[in-house]
């Protein structure tokens, strides 16, 4: 029996669009044999709001990209048609909220607009010359293991400063950008750094995900996680196209297996130890 994927993105997703849709996704979830699926999608902010945290003095936290806010009611629309059309399958919805500590008064005026079943916390930039930039971008140009120390010392804020999402996403996000030039990504080189993040979550009581996009699924990092109290884990395929929905979570599941976790109360929950 798999886990559900709580983690998919689709059409709704600013980075996605016209690579996925959630129709699609219902339907693969429905032939690999998932329970239950979430769809989170991101939400992002360019400018600061009036409740954020800003980390600079500007109006504009990174450059804007192609970061698009999330249509939220075309977005229940969906959802709603999908739960019709697909009875079988449990699908929650849900948002990943980027950097939500730093921008905890936009995500809170979203949250208003709408419930979600899901709510993930993700870090996918830290601040550079005054603005956000995305880990991947900056990776190669800096010392990798100290981008990981630092990507450790801002999920921690994030942690003890935002109590909106439930699950931690992809904490090992640094790592699918990890550069040739630095060799071979030895975990133990940045262990009390991950010990850290893992015990304040797991004294706050939420779930880390195993995010079955990145490259390692390693055992290592989810018997840390259990040793430092962690209760939950979540599985996510992280998927922008409908074909990666549930992808290698046969293999996520051995390394949650042997970490300590057990499916738990019924087969939409997250694994327990
Ligand atoms: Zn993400
Ligand atoms: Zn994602």
């Amino acid at each position: 029996m798999l886990p559900p994927d709580n983690h998919i993105h689709t059409q709704f997703s600013w980075d996605t669009r016209s690579r996925s849709s959630m129709i699609r996704a219902c339907e693969q979830a429905l032939t690999v044999g998932l329970p239950a699926v979430a769809f989170t999608e991101h939400v992002d902010f360019i400018q600061w709001g009036p409740s954020d945290s800003p980390m600079n003095d500007l109006s504009q936290a990174r450059s804007p990209g192609s970061i698009q806010p999330l249509d939220v009611e075309g977005y229940a629309a969906s959802i709603a048609e999908c739960r019709e059309r697909f009875p079988d399958l449990r699908i929650r919805s849900g948002i990943e909220a980027g950097e939500p500590h730093l921008f905890s008064g936009s995500v809170a005026a979203l949250l208003a607009q709408a419930s979600f079943d899901r709510v993930l916390g993700s870090l996918h930039s830290l601040p550079r010359d005054g603005l956000l930039v995305g880990v991947g971008w900056f990776l190669k140009r800096e010392t990798a293991y100290d981008v990981v120390r630092d990507y450790c010392t801002e999920l921690l804020r994030m942690i003890e400063r935002s109590d909106v999402f439930e699950v931690l996403a992809h904490f090992d996000y640094p790592r699918r950008y990890w550069p040739s030039a630095a060799g071979t990504y030895e975990e133990s080189k940045v262990e009390e750094e991950h010990r850290a993040v893992f015990r304040a979550l797991a004294t706050s009581g939420r779930v880390l995900e195993i995010n079955t996009a990145s490259p390692l699924l390693s055992a290592t990092a989810m018997r840390w996680w259990h040793e430092e109290g962690g209760g939950a884990v979540s599985f996510g395929s992280d998927a922008h196209t409908p074909q990666r929905v549930g992808e290698r979570f046969d293999v996520a599941v051995d390394v949650v297996e042997a970490a300590g976790f057990r499916p738990g109360r019924d087969r939409y929950d997250f694994w327990r130890r």
